[in-house]
């Protein structure tokens, strides 16, 4: 059956020769494998358009039983042209890939494919990187259920004055209830009130967020760590390794 969707490519790998293997998260089967026959050949329709973080518009004629498809025709929807060339977006930007990427079976899911949208079009517009980057994996967290509770202690549920992040269970307690841990990340007001409102800006208002001076590398490794408790697929993530190195 002839299908086509939007598709977003989290990572292409070689195959043999001359073909490409694309690993997509599209709009309307979530995460699909797609080859490019020839893809890699100086003539290939499809030079050029195969590289990770574009957003294209892919034909295929499915058959199910199959956990690849042939993908047939494709056309740009957003290059991304300036993300692509900034070597920050593409930093942070492929952490979110992989995150995506590591991800077993991720089902069609608009809220992600929105989010997803969102967060590269604000970086395509200029907006920091590592500030979408953050409004991604917080956002994404809570589209899996799987929210970081910034409000309320994790543990007795009083509403949170200070936060105590336990980077071994990723969550956050109050000052009654971190004690009896040894490795506590105390967290500032300026990274508990980041942390508390960015997921619930609409993704357009991301350039107004204000740099009060939050301790930026804090709050990477508060979301990096909170997803690796989450889950065990993010639990070393290469892109993550790089941002490391780089920092
Ligand atoms: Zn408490």
């Amino acid at each position: 059956m002839l299908q086509n969707t939007q598709a977003f490519i989290l990572k292409v790998n070689p195959k043999g020769e001359t073909s490409a293997i694309l690993h997509c998260f599209s709009k309307d089967f979530g995460k699909i494998i797609l080859i490019a026959k020839g893809a890699r050949t100086a003539k290939s329709p499809f030079r050029g358009l195969i590289e990770p973080f574009s957003l294209l518009n892919v034909h295929f004629n499915e058959k199910k039983d199959r956990p690849y498809q042939f993908l047939s025709q494709a056309e740009y929807q957003q290059s991304f042209s300036h993300l692509k060339s900034n070597p920050e977006a593409i930093l942070y930007g492929s952490v979110i890939l992989e995150i995506l990427y590591k991800e077993k079976e991720v089902e069609a899911n608009v809220l992600l494919f929105d989010l997803l949208l969102n967060v590269f079009n604000a970086m395509e517009n200029g907006v920091s990187p590592q500030i979408a980057h953050w409004y991604f994996i917080l956002r994404f967290l809570e589209i899996e259920g799987l929210s970081l509770n910034t409000e309320n202690c994790y543990h007795c549920d009083q509403e949170l004055e200070k936060g105590y992040f336990l980077p071994k269970i990723g969550s956050i307690r109050c000052q009654d209830c971190h004690e009896e841990f040894s490795l506590i990340w105390e967290l500032d007001p300026a990274i508990l009130s980041l942390l508390k409102d960015l997921p619930k800006l609409p993704a357009e208002q991301l350039g107004d967020v204000v740099d009060s001076g939050f301790d930026k590398e804090m709050i990477n490794r508060i979301l990096w760590n909170t997803l690796a408790t989450r889950f065990d697929t993010c639990r070393t993530l290469k892109s993550v390794d790089v941002l490391r190195k780089v920092l």
